[in-house]
């Protein structure tokens, strides 16, 4: 064997539904085959001049779609890494290049569904009154911990608990729905979470993420949207940066990139979803308020990729500051995540109960709510003008 054989340092699997994710963490640079074979159904990897790792001799269980995992070092140097699917499966692979967290890794992604798939038949109904939807979008996850505190807390997890906790809390809410771009401990890259909350017919986009700052005093929650511009300021723009970064971190292929034209002509069409965004943004910013410091007082603007839907009003909010030692305690708690996802949610109801979209459960309430008032109005008057008749003429005047 050469000495310059390749090592596989360590297997690692994520899975999340519809999608399994394998990452083989690499020692450097190599080359590999990749073959999809049936009966039973697997994928087999041949990676010349490579071997195991003595780290990496055990390999992990199975997980999603793939059932196990086994390999064997053939004559000639090349290692061969066999992954039994319980299933049939697409499969994709690509080299990953090294970044702060990780060295060179070989991803591989296996979709469950086959590639003929193609969505159910939509069944066309009278239009009924629907719930609004929102898209609650847990930063990072899978190989991407996203900010990490002293005491070892990733980001991911925490924006998780919140995350949960606050679709939970949505779908306890008449009239309202919630979608989670990411249910697990796997990575999501940007556009695929933004794409994923307009397949969902979202009606709001609500990226959840933990600050951190080389300033372990710096606290407090923040909110953002989306520049066509520049950032509000540098601090913004970092930020930006650093969050934008994720699909560096977590590995996605070349080919998952939007091309650079695709880009400039969605951000043309993003003025308009941008005021809801803005107002949406601002009423969350001021619920978050009432349970957090808050580090900006107004809503920052930056280039978040993650934000760039062009018809899906989105805001970004950073809940607290995981580099603060007691922030980061204090964010690991069940309490706090509920807390915060219970101001995240005061601020989404205002917003939709202020602008609810039509067609709506909310609007019918908003709508049932004024001919209420206007009824009680009438009522008033009546009274006082002791002309009982008045009433009825307002309640039983035309709905529409
Ligand atoms: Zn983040």
């Amino acid at each position: 064997m050469p000495a310059h054989a390749v090592e596989v340092r360590q297997i690692r699997l994520w899975a999340s539904p519809g999608d399994t994710r394998v990452v083989i963490d690499l020692s450097g640079r190599a080359t590999h085959d990749l073959f999809l074979l049936r009966d039973p159904d697997r994928v087999v990897m041949d990676l010349p001049d490579a071997r195991m790792g003595s780290g990496a001799r055990t390999v992990p269980p199975g997980a999603g779609i793939v059932r196990g995992v086994r390999y064997a070092e053939r004559s000639g140097g090349t290692l061969r890494v066999v992954l039994d699917l319980r299933a049939a499966a697409t499969a994709k692979s690509f080299l990953s290049p090294p970044n702060e967290h990780y060295g060179y890794r070989l991803v591989v992604d296996l979709g469950d569904r086959p590639a003929h798939f193609a969505p159910a038949t939509v069944i066309h109904a009278p239009p009924r009154a629907r719930d609004v939807v929102i898209a609650v979008d847990p930063g990072h996850g899978g190989e991407d911990p996203g900010a990490t505190g002293v005491y070892g807390t990733h980001e991911k997890n925490v924006v998780l608990a919140i995350g949960r906790d606050l679709a939970a809390d949505i779908d306890a809410r008449r009239g309202m729905r919630a979608y989670m771009t990411r249910d697990g401990d796997y990575f999501v890259p940007l556009r695929e979470r933004m794409r994923k909350a307009r397949a969902h017919d979202a009606d709001l986009f609500v990226s959840i993420h933990a600050d951190s700052s080389h300033d372990r005093d710096v606290a407090g929650a923040s909110v953002y949207i989306l520049s066509l511009r520049g950032a509000s300021d540098e601090a913004a723009r970092l930020l930006a940066e650093r969050e934008n970064a994720s699909d560096l971190i977590g590995g996605v292929s070349l080919e998952d990139k939007t091309p650079v034209l695709a880009s400039v002509l969605l951000d043309l069409s993003q003025s308009a979803s941008m005021t809801a965004s803005e107002q949406a943004a601002q009423d969350v910013l001021r619920s978050l308020g009432r349970v957090e410091t808050v580090h900006y007082d107004r809503v920052q603007q930056a280039r978040f990729v993650v934000l760039k839907s062009p018809d899906v009003p989105s805001m970004l909010v950073e809940t607290n500051y995981i580099s603060d030692p007691r922030e980061e305690l204090k964010l690991r708690t069940p309490a706090k995540q509920m807390q915060i996802a219970r101001a995240i949610l005061a601020g989404v109801r205002r917003y939709f109960y202020s602008n609810p979209p039509p067609g709506t459960r909310i609007a019918q309430i908003v709508a049932a709510r004024a001919r209420d008032a206007l009824v009680a109005a009438g009522a008033a008057r009546a009274a006082g003008a002791a002309r009982p008749g008045a009433a009825h003429a307002v309640a039983d005047a035309p709905r529409r």
